[in-house]
């Protein structure tokens, strides 16, 4: 994107240059964001289409998978002609037709312990919107490594939790949450389970998508230290206070608070564990 809003982004973003808590210079910061999106499914595809349309300039997507036919009742970034496409790609094409002037970078791998930290290394921030355990703990283990913020969300059938994790921020890191890794027979399995029904990936990732720009521009009140869950179905939701856990294995030892660059975050401590959900029940 050029440095200074041109003709066309004073119109594309009016709505935006209108707000007092966005503006020309928070467009500007969204413009220089560098945000990693983990996952081009379910969740990922509200993350990336919101976060193009608002003119967030760098964007990477990491995914492995190609689109099928089953994938298009919540993964609403891609069509019917996708299918067999590789996912990355297919998102990069959606996100030229709706925003060419952000610049997108496809990195068409499962991400993993091997690669994790080349791959989150040249980004401001991480959207967690994965579907397995295995990619989670790396993207963990990297972004807490790197200093790099993520903003979780996961899926089950009709619930779903979004937060923001960071522990050079003061907040949790995943395994904060989740120490243990689930035994196999807790692992959700979508082909039996069933779902998730696709809406609640859509809202899910729309809320990762608003901590993203929050945090971007340094705005609002974001989740860290809080975890929201939202079950859909009866549309109840409740935030559970979440806090790192000293004793961490992946951040307890080495993360130590320190002023991020986004001291807007307003951090509220309290218990992790009082009815904390299980992970298993939420692999994304
Ligand atoms: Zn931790």
């Amino acid at each position: 994107m050029s440095p200074k809003l041109d003709a066309d982004d004073l119109e594309r973003y009016a709505r935006h240059l209108m707000l007092p808590e966005v503006g020309p210079d928070g467009q500007n910061k969204l413009r220089a964001g560098r945000v990693l999106c983990v996952g081009a499914g379910g969740l990922g595809s509200p993350v990336i289409l919101y976060l193009a349309a608002a003119g967030v300039g760098h964007l990477g997507i990491v995914d492995a998978d190609r689109v099928e036919l089953s994938n298009l009742q919540r993964q609403v970034l891609h069509g019917t002609p996708d299918v067999g496409r590789r996912k990355t790609h297919s998102a990069r094409s959606a996100l030229r037709r709706l925003n060419p002037g952000v610049e997108v970078r496809i990195h068409p791998v499962r991400l993993e312990a091997a690669n994790a930290r080349r791959l989150v290394e040249p980004y401001a921030l991480v959207v967690d919107a994965c579907d397995n355990l295995p990619t989670r703990h790396a993207l963990n283990e990297a972004a807490v490594a790197l200093r790099k913020p993520i903003v979780y969300g996961a899926v089950h059938r009709f619930t779903g939790q979004v937060g923001v994790l960071a522990p050079h921020w003061g907040g949790p890191c995943y395994r904060c949450l989740y120490p243990e890794p689930p035994s196999p027979d807790e692992l959700p399995e979508p082909a039996r389970d069933g779902g998730p029904v696709g809406v609640v990936p859509g809202l899910i990732g729309v809320l990762q998508a608003a901590e993203v720009l929050k945090l971007l521009l340094g705005s609002g009140r974001t989740l860290l230290g809080r975890l929201l869950e939202v079950d859909v179905w009866s549309l109840h939701c409740r935030e559970l206070k979440v806090r790192r856990d000293p004793e961490c294995p992946c951040c307890g030892s080495r993360a130590r608070p320190t002023p991020g660059p986004s001291p807007h975050v307003s951090h509220r401590s309290g218990q992790r564990t009082a009815g904390a959900p299980h992970h298993s029940r939420h692999a994304g």
